[in-house]
């Protein structure tokens, strides 16, 4: 199968090919003929699958059709984040490039004057988070009347970020004749239910299983004590000579705090969220992406979305409190058919999160004490939200709560969270079982022996 024979003109074929892709995707395979025939879509995939192009080539492909003077947008991509928002409008910009169609992309935490200016001169395509492009709306800046074509991208996540309200405003501004297309990488009832109401009998589209890990990423827990992560994460990394690590924590402050200590390490490290400005955060991604950045320490808000692809090594150094958010994280590995690891360090204070991703992803993680961090049995579990920075997390399907409009995205995800009842965050009534491993020893398969955890 070619990018021609889905149905794409010679200048899109052309500017994918300049793009170097030799052949569609999965997603893109089954995407692109639906959406140029004009259907509502209902589309699962993660990030790493093509989903972009999936949607940004018929998009493309259905303006060129019928181009048109008046210039008001026509194609809205409602996006999480404002680096994905950016990451889909550069695409947008590389397969267009033999068109005369214009996109440009409206986030929050910059200025809004020249998104304004840009609007002005006239776009066909716009990408936007919710909040900013509602502030456009609100300041009579953008005319959503003509949009012929809606993307939502990532709903999940913009769920998760208590944007369902925002989502719900702008749709009401979009004309009714219009095409819908949902993407989600996680099927919760709240995204169902968001696609039943917005989605004109639309055709679902799925190329990962539901809420399944990659399968050919090899995934590992490290039990370890919680004082003692930092010092794990320096050995492993000097221990198997990792390079371009991304590391989940679960806080902005965490985030800072680790990227911090590997620097004093020797390990070049920088943290990536919410509360550093655009430019900080373009420029560790760019040092990242050209590999002269060893480590990106980044928060789950913060990495979605972005575009760092067959990376080596994910390591979640805190697991995360909702656990959909580990297949967010570790899918930034395995990506385009290479092979990738996924490496948690658990700590006792964990032990529930583990248990919820492997009632999520239906598997069990191998547990791997690596010697020399034998986890101390003496330490008692903490409540995770005792800790420093840490907010605690919801019962999960518990409907999230919208967040408060100021702070920013990720403030906006913490204050969900800690609206949230704190749910199972006591120690597990019975322990989970782990095999204590050593060089010698062989990984336990899972579900063999009986795991036993945070114990010499
Ligand atoms: P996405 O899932 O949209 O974030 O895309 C993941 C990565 O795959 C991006 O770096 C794209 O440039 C790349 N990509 C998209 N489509 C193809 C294709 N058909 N062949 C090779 N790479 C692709």
């Amino acid at each position: 199968m070619s990018f021609a024979e889905l149905g794409l003109s010679e200048e899109l074929v052309l500017a994918v090919r300049d793009a170097g892709y030799t052949v569609p995707t999965p997603i893109q395979v089954q995407a692109i003929p639906l959406v140029l025939k004009g259907a509502d879509l209902f589309a699962g995939a993660q990030t790493g699958t093509g989903k972009t192009a999936g949607f940004a080539l018929p998009v493309l492909e259905r303006l060129r059709k019928t181009p048109e003077r008046a210039r008001a947008p026509r194609a809205l991509i409602l996006a999480p984040t404002r680096e994905l928002a950016a990451q889909i409008d550069a695409s947008f910009k590389v397969y267009g490039k033999y068109l005369k169609l214009t996109s440009t992309a409206v986030f929050g935490g910059v200025g809004i004057n020249p998104q304004i200016d840009l609007l002005r001169r006239g776009v066909d395509i716009v990408v936007a988070t919710p909040g900013r492009l509602l502030d456009l709306c609100g300041q009579r800046m953008i005319d959503l009347t003509r949009i012929e074509t809606v993307v939502l991208d990532e709903a999940d996540r913009m769920l998760d970020m208590g944007f369902i309200h925002d989502i719900t405003r702008i749709l009401a501004l979009l004309p009714k004749k219009r095409q819908s297309l949902l993407f989600s990488a996680t099927f919760s009832d709240e995204i169902r239910q968001l696609a039943a109401k917005f989605l004109d009998h639309p055709e679902s589209i799925e190329v990962a299983r539901r809420n399944s890990t990659v399968e050919i990423i090899e995934q590992v827990a490290h039990p370890v004590d919680r004082e003692r992560k930092r010092e794990l994460l320096v050995h492993l990394i000097e221990k198997h000579n990792w390079f371009q690590i991304l590391v989940f924590t679960r806080t902005k402050h965490g985030a800072n705090r680790l990227a911090e200590q590997l620097q004093k390490s020797g390990i070049p490290a920088l943290a990536i969220h919410g509360n550093k400005s655009q430019g900080a955060r373009t420029r560790a991604l760019g040092e990242f992406k050209s590999a002269s950045l060893r480590v990106l320490v980044a928060t789950d808000i913060a990495a979605r979305g972005i575009d760092i692809s067959e990376l080596p090594v994910v390591v979640n150094f805190e697991l995360p409190q909702v656990a959909e958010d580990y297949i967010h994280r570790i899918g930034r590995t395995g990506r385009a058919g290479a092979g990738g690891n996924a490496v948690a360090l658990v700590c006792i204070d964990e032990k529930g999160l583990l248990a919820d991703i492997e009632r999520l992803t239906k598997k069990q993680i191998p547990l791997e004490i690596v010697p020399g961090f034998e986890p101390d049995p003496r330490i008692k579990a903490e409540p995770l939200q005792k800790q420093r920075g840490a907010a605690p997390r919801p019962r999960q399907g518990t409907p999230r709560p919208q967040a408060a409009r100021a702070g920013g995205k990720e403030a906006r995800s913490n204050a969900t969270r800690t609206n949230a009842e704190p749910a199972r965050l006591a120690p597990a009534p019975k322990p989970l079982h782990g095999e204590k491993t050593d060089k010698a020893s062989p990984r336990p398969k899972p579900g063999s022996a009986p795991r036993r955890f945070g114990h010499r």
